[in-house]
């Protein structure tokens, strides 16, 4: 007898689960997924226990005719697909007929629905896979499933699972995600009895993530608006009709550079509606933000990518959260420019922070776990060569970041930059703060002293003059919080010597003149990189350098790169090079120091092989050196060159470090202070 068995569906089943159903957020998405398939407008979801105990997803959809209720429990039956081919061009979130089976073999599951066509609706109740009830009742149109002690028959599984807390945290990120893709659906989640996240249908993604997250968080995000790009489709042989062009959109917003996650919890990725984790978009994003955030930074970002089914594979796994682009290269720079444009277009500013406006986030909002981008992080980025189509998608490295925070930059600076400090950097943080404190309130013209009044007689009221009135509401410009302001700004001193004080037509301005210096070097030595010619500067006399053999090795690497940058060099004998002349600015005391962090980017990039990161490199370290120092005294024709050539920087929001360059204090803000709004 041979040994090759076929198994059973309930063994079958189990295995499926092991993959589709992972954890109690897994088995909430597959059914909201399924409730979204039904077309529901309104969706609930209760769990308790962090979901081991109960989740319970209810929903106003299609309903199921009663043949269907039974059908939709045996492996592989679904709706959604009838051929081999309707698999190219999936737009159901679900297809594969699995999950329901999946679920019902590892808890104890009530699905109790009714198909409008329909006068009465089916109750059908499974555990362990076993069917327990299959009946008529009296329901309203819609779907309701039960699912109740996952995994009480798998209890590997069950050591798996993290605290209640976790899961739950797991979950809410989960549904948070759902209701920013549909912001035109209600979606309702609680735990215990406790509501973390309601929403009504609203027409616009952005009155949505105002919902979510709440006013403050919506002030730190750049609208993409809809952007596309187009993929010419070559004709499938010669001299036959060329197919249409294929139509890329991204839309969503992203976070401005000052905003500075330290995971990839906030990046939010939807490719035709549906929530996936990908390597190829997560690079795209890191890059668009390459040199506008230290490296180990994230942004916030909800990206919608739409484009033709046949574009992207999404049957790549059972979980269905991996996807496949058929142009990988084109959708990674359409996603790069995409938001390096937005970015640079709208130039935002950082505000002065000031308490916060309601409302604050939805509890769901506040929970810090994402299971996908948890999942990547342990997975880490990928590495040079990786690229299922030979492109190098390496991590954006933050080389030049870390030289210019070295201890020799901080000495001169005075401020401590360790690595450590860095990590605690004023966060931008997306978290709500405590509400503002309750004050006096000016409106009615006058305030009480008394608080309460003694009985029968009237408090003792100051009337407020005139002068000290609301600020006429005409007068309060509506300025959109950009970085274009800064070319209008009028120079008022310097705090420290070391940022400079401007009065705008929208506020008040502090700018780091250090950073801000270093910015516009940047994006000067890059142009002139560009166009082949760097100011350079010739030394009276040669400055001899030793290099070690690693340094000798990645000086012969980029010896024509340093050229090109402005270094002219020349070998010496062993280990030993002279530099003649070096690009202008950089202190004679620099130079060696520039060209020994030059070899250091080097050698780390050059693994990777992007000479463009080489390049953003060595021009991000000369722009360090070269740039004016904090604590020097600035007079005003100076300070007047520095904001006018800062507003005609293409990044004026960070230093090529990422750091913050300007902060504003923006005239709403100011009147707010002074309860004059
Ligand atoms: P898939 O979603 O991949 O088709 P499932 O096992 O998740 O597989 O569901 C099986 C079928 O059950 C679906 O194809 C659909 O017809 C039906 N179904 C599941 N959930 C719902 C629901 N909430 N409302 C209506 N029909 C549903
Ligand atoms: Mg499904």
């Amino acid at each position: 007898m041979g040994r090759i068995r076929v198994l059973s569906d309930d063994v079958a089943n189990k295995i499926a689960a092991g993959e589709v159903v992972e954890r109690p957020a897994a088995v909430v998405k597959e059914l909201l997924e399924n409730s979204l398939d039904a077309g529901a407008d309104e969706l609930r979801i209760e769990v308790s226990g962090g979901g081991r105990r109960l989740i319970r997803v209810t929903d106003d959809g299609c309903g199921m005719l009663r043949d269907d209720a039974m059908l939709a429990f045996e492996r592989h039956a679904t709706s959604k697909l009838s051929s081999a081919r309707d698999l190219l061009s999936i737009s159901t979130l679900g297809f594969r007929g699995e999950a329901l089976p999946s679920i019902a073999s590892v808890s104890r599951l009530l699905l109790e629905t009714r198909s409008r066509e329909e006068q009465t609706g089916t109750v059908v109740e499974i555990s362990g896979g076993k069917m327990l009830r299959a009946e008529e009742a009296a329901l309203a149109p819609g779907t309701q499933v039960t699912v109740q002690n996952l995994f009480f028959n798998v209890p590997a599984r069950k050591k798996f699972l993290r605290s209640d807390q976790t899961e739950l945290a797991h979950i809410a990120s989960l549904v948070t995600h759902y209701s920013l893709a549909h912001p035109e659906r209600s979606f309702f989640l609680s735990s215990e009895g406790r509501e973390l996240l309601n929403v009504t249908p609203t027409e616009r993604l952005r009155d949505r993530v105002y919902q979510v997250f709440g006013a403050e968080m919506l002030d730190e995000l750049v609208d993409l608006g809809a952007r596309e790009r187009r993929l010419e489709q070559a004709p499938p042989e010669p001299g036959a009709e060329r197919p249409p062009d294929r139509v890329y959109t991204l839309s969503g917003f992203v976070s401005r550079p000052q905003v500075q996650k330290l995971n990839r919890n906030s990046i939010f990725l939807f490719v035709n509606g549906r929530l996936i984790r990908d390597r190829v978009l997560l690079h795209a994003i890191a890059s668009a933000y390459h040199n506008l955030m230290p490296a180990g930074c994230y942004p916030f970002a909800l990206l919608f990518l739409d484009c033709h089914p046949e574009e992207v594979d999404v049957n790549v796994h059972p979980s269905k959260t991996e996807v496949r682009f058929r142009a990988q290269a084109l959708v990674h720079d359409f996603v790069r420019d995409a938001l390096r444009e937005a970015l640079v277009e709208a130039k935002p500013v950082s505000s002065i922070p000031f308490p916060a406006v309601r409302p604050l986030p939805q509890p769901a909002a506040e929970l810090p776990y994402s299971e996908f981008s948890n999942r990547l992080e342990s997975q880490g980025w990928p590495q040079a060569g990786s690229g299922a189509m030979g492109t190098d998608y390496s991590v954006p490295s933050g080389a030049s970041g870390q030289s210019c925070l070295s201890p020799s930059h901080n000495a001169e600076s005075g401020v401590p930059e360790t690595p450590e400090a860095l990590s605690q950097l004023p966060e931008f943080t997306l978290r709500g703060t405590r509400p503002p404190e309750a004050r006096l309130d000016f409106s009615a013209g006058s305030i009480s002293l008394t608080g309460e009044a003694e009985a029968g007689q009237p408090p003792l009221r100051i009337p407020v003059p005139e002068t000290h009135g609301a600020f006429p509401h005409e007068l309060v410009p509506d300025l959109s919080a950009s970085l274009a302001a800064l070319a209008d700004l009028r120079p008022l001193g310097q705090i420290h010597e070391s940022f400079i004080v401007a009065a705008g037509r929208d506020g008040l301005w502090i700018i780091d003149q250090h950073v801000a210096h270093e910015r516009i070097l940047f994006e000067q030595i890059l142009k002139q990189r560009a166009a082949g010619r760097i100011e350079m500067q010739r030394l009276l006399m040669p400055l001899i350098i030793v290099l070690t053999p690693a340094q000798q090795v990645d000086y012969d690497r980029i010896a024509e790169e340093l050229a090109a940058t402005g270094f002219e060099t020349e070998p010496f004998g062993n280990r030993t090079v002279a530099v003649k002349a070096a690009p202008a600015g950089i202190g004679p005391g620099d130079i060696e120091r520039v060209i020994f962090e030059i070899l250091e980017i080097a050698d780390r990039e050059l693994r990777r092989l992007s000479v463009e990161d080489l390049r953003r490199g060595m021009a991000a370290s000369i722009a360090c050196r070269a740039a004016i120092k904090v604590n020097m005294r600035l007079d005003t024709g100076k300070m007047e060159w520095l904001l006018k050539s800062l507003a005609a920087t293409e990044c004026p929001m960070t230093c090529p470090h990422g750091r913050p360059i300007a902060l504003r204090y923006s005239l709403r803000d100011i009147l707010k202070g002074f309860h004059r709004i």
